[in-house]
């Protein structure tokens, strides 16, 4: 369907949240429907949920499902673009080989695009946000993990099958703490929140001097990047310590992104970059003490401007890229 004034229906589908929202090529969204995801239910209960919070998006916008060009869906995970299948997801359980364009194409009867969640973030920033106007960009989300996405020439890299991107999981210590994905020493089991969390509880336990476990009240298992970013507010050596180590590691994953990939802009997001200058300082000094020193004059560090947006707005902006390049026409 081509009409002048196309609008997408962005999906942001992620383990514990669905965003979905109706969205127009500047990139206005028009409506919000925020709800839980029901991932215990299995693919088939989130395919429902995300139903429904469609039906609300549209209906939040005032218009109705027939104004929709296309369906733009972030999933985390493994996804393939091409084939539009989510193969596995660590935080969907029961998600395996999943064809999720195919059945939201069917349920909607749209056309769907399907990208993963990091690449779509970078994509929102990119069309939208803090790295509108540049070719070479990268996204770097630091939360409870690591992620992100690559722009180069213009294009989110997506490799041969749509992996690309998993900035989070490159090795960054050959004999570190083990990951999720199976591997140690990843780059978000070093410098993320939930690696800040841990270093942090292992320092209580044998026996560290800190205000940390005050801030948490007195329970070990409530201690998170949050609690150890308050303690380092309130001066405490610990506190700090930990997070410079955070901030130490997070600078060798930078330096090896500008390495590698020599960008314009790196945009870092999440709720770990909230900690600003105390993190986020002396990971840009390791990362320039590591870069060609060429490659790191050449590149702007800033911070995200889409907040938890960038995702949603990032597959809306993928589908209106894919429905320009299928449709050969420029105004979309
Ligand atoms: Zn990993």
């Amino acid at each position: 369907m081509r009409t002048r004034n196309p609008l997408i229906l962005g999906i942001d589908l992620g383990g514990t949240k669905i965003l979905t929202s109706v969205i127009n090529s500047q990139g206005e969204m028009l409506s919000r429907d925020h709800s839980i995801t029901p991932a215990a239910k299995g693919p088939e209960g989130v395919i429902q949920a995300i139903h429904a919070s469609a039906q609300r998006a549209v209906e939040g916008a005032s218009i109705t499902m027939d104004r929709i060009t296309a369906v733009g869906v972030g999933a985390p995970g493994l996804a393939d673009g091409k084939a539009g299948i989510l193969f596995t997801s660590p935080n969907l359980p029961g998600w395996k080989d999943i064809p999720l364009r195919d059945i939201l194409q069917e349920k909607f009867k749209k056309r769907a695009f399907l990208i993963n969640d990091g690449n779509a973030a970078a994509l929102g920033e990119y069309y939208f946000g803090a790295a509108k106007g540049t070719f070479h960009f990268i996204y770097v989300t630091i939360s409870t993990g690591i992620g992100g996405g690559i722009v180069v020439d213009g294009k989110v890299l997506q490799g041969s099958r749509g992996f690309a991107g998993e900035i989070g999981h490159m090795t960054i210590a050959d004999k570190g703490p083990p990951c999720h994905c199976g591997n140690r020493g990843c780059w978000e089991a070093l410098a993320s929140g939930t690696a800040l969390a841990k270093a942090a509880r292992k320092r209580i336990e044998t026996g560290a001097d800190t205000t940390i476990l005050s801030l948490a009240e007195g329970k070990i298992d409530k201690v998170t990047a949050q609690t150890v970013q308050s303690a380092a507010e309130k001066g405490d050596p610990l506190a700090n310590q930990l997070i410079l180590k955070t901030a130490y590691y997070f600078g060798v994953g930078l330096a090896n992104l500008v390495n590698i990939f020599n960008p314009e802009m790196i945009v870092i997001g999440g709720g770990l970059s909230n900690m600003g200058n105390r993190l986020l300082k002396p990971a840009y000094e390791e990362a320039q003490k590591r870069a060609f020193e060429q490659a790191y004059r050449t590149v702007r560090f800033l911070r995200a401007a889409l907040g938890r947006n960038s995702g949603v707005l990032g597959a809306a902006a993928f589908a209106f890229d894919e429905l320009k390049q299928a449709l050969g026409k420029p105004d979309v």
